[in-house]
């Protein structure tokens, strides 16, 4: 394994290039967006200052890390000589599978395809390509560069070898790989959803605040973010799409979004992205606001 891509360059896409440069790899950036890829790199470049301030790296280190990320707009000539594909594009079944029959086509036949998505079933993207044995999930975590965890997602066809190769690569990346088969949410969003989900039913219902609910799970649960913080963070719209693949591919009543989640996902409020959510979120600024709609 030496020469990576990563298709998309949004949040989770500018992380995973950033921890593959810094760990030694040749990386690709892939976008459709040269705007997306402009913001990605200076975001990475930021991130990496930050480390250098932290005496976590060296200047020296982010210089030669910086030196081996590359970007393009032009997909089919990018893949034609990596190893492994890592997809991080918009979470969007259909957009997924035509990434994967593109990539099926234009890369190696001995090339990993691997999937950052938080929910899409590896088995069913898998199914768009003529290789489901190398189609593999590898769930990073956000904030990308300093969470340990990726859930290696194995689908119904994926194969020992692949699985073993992208535990270990994991593990050069410096992170801690944990192995989890298909099933809708895979392990980390089946259990932290519906607790994110409760929480807005909580305060659909009444039982108490937005600040109350997410002091009883920081203080209480030693949680370093409340949940209704924390589904801020990760974008309510996104929230929702999970809850609603878990709710479809179980059939089971439990994984019923809130409606007051989808009022606030179709009234365009997704959290930090958006600028705000259960909070207020101003740019520059780490304050948490309760947003005017749930003060008391
Ligand atoms: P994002 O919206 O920040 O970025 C998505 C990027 O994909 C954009 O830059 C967009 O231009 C690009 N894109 C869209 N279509 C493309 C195409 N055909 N080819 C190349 N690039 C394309 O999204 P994100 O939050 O980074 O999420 C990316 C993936 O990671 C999703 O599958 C999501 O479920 C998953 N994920 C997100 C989080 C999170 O906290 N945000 C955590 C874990 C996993």
């Amino acid at each position: 394994m030496k020469n990576i891509a990563v298709i998309g360059a949004g949040t989770m896409g500018n992380g995973i290039a950033h921890v593959f440069a810094q760990s030694g790899y040749q990386v690709i950036l892939i976008d459709v967006s040269e705007e997306a890829l402009q913001l990605a790199l200076s975001t990475i470049e930021k991130n990496m200052n930050r480390m250098v301030a932290k005496e976590k790296i060296t200047e020296a280190d982010k210089t030669e890390a910086l030196s081996r990320l590359s970007t393009s707009t032009d997909m089919p000539a990018s893949v034609s000589n990596v190893d492994i594909i890592v997809e991080a594009a918009t979470e969007n079944v259909d957009l997924k599978k035509k990434i994967f029959r593109d990539m099926d086509t234009y890369a190696p036949a001995n090339c990993i395809l691997a999937t950052n998505t938080s929910s899409i079933s590896i088995t069913q993207i898998a199914a768009e390509t003529g290789r489901a044995d190398k189609v593999i999930g590898m769930h990073f975590m956000n904030p990308v560069p300093v969470m340990k965890l990726v859930e290696v997602i194995r689908g119904y066809a994926t194969s020992n070898e692949v699985t073993e190769t992208v535990m270990n690569l994991s593990k050069k990346l410096g992170k801690v790989p944990t192995e989890v088969n298909d099933y809708p949410g895979f392990v980390a969003n089946r259990i932290l959803m519906p607790m994110i989900n409760e929480a807005i039913i909580s305060l659909h219902e009444g039982v108490a605040g937005v600040e109350e609910i997410d002091t009883v799970m920081k203080l209480g649960m030693a949680h370093p973010m409340g949940p209704l913080q924390l589904a801020d963070f990760i974008g309510l719209d996104v929230c929702l799409s999970i809850l609603n693949v878990m709710y479809e591919g179980f059939g089971n009543p439990k994984y019923a979004p809130c409606p007051l989640l989808v009022n606030m996902v179709t009234a365009g409020k997704l959290g930090v992205k958006s600028g705000e959510g259960f909070y207020k979120h101003m740019r520059g600024s780490k304050e948490l606001v309760v947003a005017s709609s749930f003060k008391k």
